[in-house]
């Protein structure tokens, strides 16, 4: 046989899929296991959104759609973008694509020659890296820590920017750190951004899952660098949607076009049925998001809590999102039943084997003293995973 791909063999397969296949596997294995694995709400998707789409089938509105989305999913995304960020765009500045997924790889195809640098802070979304991978691009990582909540400065920015730098990744909230970035804090950002000429993917999936009184700020809503913001988003979190695979990105009309091109050859327009249901999404109003934010904070309040009793855990507080990262590198060098746990993935194998529970590593996302749990899952089985855990970490020695 030929060879394939050394572009593809030297990119990563998504872990936070597999993973969540695996936890998957297991469960219809009859194994007894908690999953806290995918980021995916597990509420229902809004009663009013799947009515849409129930209307859609039987008006038959079931064909091709243009290949940038339906006219008005992209009036109503503009209006969402004015209405909750501040983001001034036309419906033609606006591509629907298959998740929000689909939309960064479709950004990162319209503005990567090959060589160019793409910054990303880690801990990052494991997709990142190996996206920018794929487009030839070559992924640059800032790393930060607990000690900064997982944020890059302005400063470690401009110090990374380089003549090959073409764009930063940033996602706030954060998956997998929960990290929610101030208002400040991103307009120094800007100021970089504005000065070095380079583009932002501003990845936004969290906007509306956050605690404690935190705002979200949308870089795409400063004049100065509003042509080079490639604003994401999407339906999946926010309206409980992971199925229905709906996301977009807004930007200027340049880089629209080209991310257009590339979807018309590659995908065509995302499914008719799902661009009925987000348009009643984003035409809707917010109770259920707001709803399911309330019970994703007692959860987080429980889960911190619970896990960071646990003596060698320890665990910044997320300010968004419905991720937990805690930091479990106290326990590396340990072992149980003569096998020693020394990384992240090794302490996710072990949480498996020894506790039913499945994790993330943070290898993945590029922090290997850390695990990433999801707590969109019911209290119960956090109560549980949180139990399970304390009895099996207390075995390493
Ligand atoms: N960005 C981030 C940070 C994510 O966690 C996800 C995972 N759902 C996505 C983008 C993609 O979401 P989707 O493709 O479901 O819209
Ligand atoms: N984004 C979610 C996660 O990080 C879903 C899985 C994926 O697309 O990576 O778990």
């Amino acid at each position: 046989m030929k060879s394939l791909s050394r572009k593809v063999a030297q990119a990563e397969a998504s872990q936070t899929l597999a993973l969540t296949a695996l936890a998957k596997k297991l469960k219809s294995e009859g194994v007894d296991v908690v999953s806290l694995t995918a980021g995916e709400p597990d509420f229902p998707t809004p009663a009013h959104i799947k009515a849409a789409a129930v209307k859609a089938i039987e008006q038959d509105f079931t064909k091709y759609t243009v290949n940038a989305g339906i006219i008005e999913l992209r009036t109503a995304i503009a209006a969402k973008l004015k209405r909750d960020n501040g983001i001034t765009v036309t419906p033609a500045q606006v591509l629907v694509s298959n998740g929000a997924k689909h939309s960064i790889y479709n950004a990162l195809q319209a503005i990567c020659n090959k060589g160019d640098e793409v910054i990303i802070p880690s801990p990052y979304w494991v997709s990142y890296p190996e996206m920018v991978k794929l487009v030839d691009g070559v992924p640059v990582i800032l790393k930060t820590t607990e000690k900064t909540e997982f944020k890059i400065t302005a400063a470690q920015l401009k110090r990374a920017v380089t003549k090959k730098t073409k764009a930063l990744i940033l996602c706030s909230p954060s998956n997998p750190t929960g990290s929610v970035y101030t208002t400040a804090e991103l307009q120094a950002i800007a100021k970089v951004v504005e000065s070095a000429g380079i583009y932002v993917i501003a990845d936004e999936i969290y906007e509306k899952v956050l605690y404690d009184g935190n705002v979200h700020f949308s870089l795409g809503s400063i004049d100065a660098i509003r042509d080079q913001v490639i604003t994401v988003n999407g339906v999946s979190k926010a309206y409980a949607m992971t199925g229905w695979r709906i996301g977009f990105l807004a930007a200027h009309p340049s880089v629209v076009d080209a991310a257009e091109k590339v979807q018309s050859q590659v995908t065509s327009g995302p499914n008719s049925i799902a661009q009925k249901a987000a348009t009643a999404a984003f035409e809707g109003n917010d109770d259920e998001v707001k709803r399911m934010t309330a019970e994703f904070k007692r959860r987080r309040d429980y889960i911190h809590a619970a896990l960071t009793a646990i003596p060698g855990i320890t665990s910044t507080m997320p300010g968004g999102a419905f991720y937990l990262f805690p930091n479990v590198s106290a326990f590396y060098g340990k072992s149980h039943n003569g096998v020693k746990v020394k990384n992240s993935d090794d302490m996710a194998q072990y949480l498996i084997r020894e506790a039913q529970v499945v994790t993330v590593p943070g290898s993945g996302f590029g922090a290997n003293n850390n695990i990433r749990l999801s707590y969109a899952c019911s209290m119960q089985e956090l109560e549980k995973a949180a139990a399970r855990m304390k009895d099996a970490l207390s075995r390493l020695k």
